[in-house]
């Protein structure tokens, strides 16, 4: 059991690259957290920082109020997952498993008892006389994750463990890594550039970019608040549209204004706007598909909010219907009914949920 305090986090490589820029997070004892962001956003490095396999350049990391800056990895009671599980060729599952325990000098019996529980949680005990290369990708992975919950310790980091996996199975190990933590009742850290799996994993996301933190908030947060556009774009699928425009003052309300389409605010919002002093400003709207439709429903009960639209192109998914879309010269995806009649090629009118759009400053 552990919480963790990373408190203003650099880590500065030779070269000038600073990979980890101001890096503070409290993470609470068996708190699930995911970091997320795309390839070379600093997720890596401030797991392997937080194991002690790299140095950190300025700041501190506690791990149970206790500085750990200067401690080695192997007394910090971390244990590591990996992308390519690592395992040893030559030795079975049981003894992988075991490995690190019988480093340690742990009688044999605590060890056949620690791998047997430990096999039993993941449903390996079956394959606990096998070498690696007889085991399928998803077996192999299990194993890694045995490996590192034999050692018991007060937390788990997991760099990217699933990357490997084929989708159908992923989406399973997702589901069997949250029953883990669950059962296992540890503080987690993962580290992923996969929004969907950050979204279906952690209790709370940290999302990154450049070395930055950006937002960290619960999957639901951020989907409904993103803190800028970066945020807005990188979490849900399919991921937000933007558009630039102006927001108006008119006789009737508050307008956004894009080429030359306007579309209305709804009273309580539009004053929400006018507050923030917003008004007159170049800003940028960003959209998610659900909240534009063609339905005629939508149409009729919002008329200002009812723009013209060319459809590109249409994808089917069986529950619903993807209508890819320019408006005014911008891209927009709508998430429709699968019974809409859009087809490529058509004109046709839509309706943005102005309560749901979203309004970021340009950047
Ligand atoms: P992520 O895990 O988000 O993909 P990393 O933490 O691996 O990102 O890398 C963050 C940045 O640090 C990248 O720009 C990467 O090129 C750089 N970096 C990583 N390791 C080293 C290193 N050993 N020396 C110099 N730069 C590095």
């Amino acid at each position: 059991m552990a919480g963790l305090n990373l408190k203003g986090i650099y880590k500065r490589y030779p070269g000038g690259v600073t990979a980890v820029g101001d890096f503070n997070l409290d993470i609470e004892d068996k708190e699930f957290i995911v970091l997320v962001g795309p390839s070379g956003c600093g997720k890596s490095t401030t797991l392997r920082m937080i194991a002690g396999l790299e140095d950190i350049s300025e700041g501190e990391l506690y791990i149970d109020d206790k500085l750990m800056n200067e401690t080695p990895p192997k007394d910090r009671d971390i244990a590591m997952v990996f992308q390519n599980y690592a395992l040893y060729p030559h030795m079975t599952v049981f003894d992988n498993m075991a490995f690190g325990l019988k480093l340690r000098k742990m009688p044999k019996e605590q060890i056949k008892q620690r791998v047997t529980e430990a096999a039993r949680i993941l449903d390996i005990e079956h394959l606990l006389d096998r070498k690696p290369k007889a085991l399928s990708g998803g077996q192999r992975q299990r194993v890694a994750l045995g490996r590192a919950i034999v050692r018991e310790p007060k937390v788990f980091l997991m760099d990217e463990p699933l990357s490997n996996l084929d989708a159908k199975l992923r989406g399973q190990m997702r589901a069997e890594i949250n029953k883990l933590h669950k059962r296992l009742q540890t503080t987690f850290i993962y580290v992923t550039h996969d929004q969907t799996e950050a979204m279906t994993m952690g209790s709370r996301i940290v999302v990154m970019k450049d070395g930055i933190i950006q937002q960290i908030d619960s999957p639901q947060v951020l989907y409904d608040n993103p803190v800028n556009m970066f945020v807005g774009g990188f979490i849900g699928s399919p991921t937000m549209d933007f558009v630039d425009g102006t927001l108006e003052k008119k006789e009737d309300g508050v307008y956004f204004t894009f080429g030359k389409a306007s579309v209305k605010f709804p009273d309580g919002r539009a004053s929400k706007i006018i507050d923030k002093g917003y008004i007159g400003k170049q800003v940028v709207m960003g959209v998610r598909s659900e909240n534009i439709r063609d339905e005629e429903v939508y149409l009729s009960s919002a008329p200002t909010s009812v723009v013209d639209a060319h459809v590109e192109v249409t994808e089917l998914m069986g529950s619903e219907t993807l209508l890819h879309l320019t408006i005014e010269g911008a891209s927009f995806i709508a998430k429709v009914d699968p019974r809409s009649t859009a087809k490529a090629g058509d004109d046709i009118k839509v309706a943005f949920d102005m309560n749901r759009v979203h309004l970021f400053d340009k950047e």
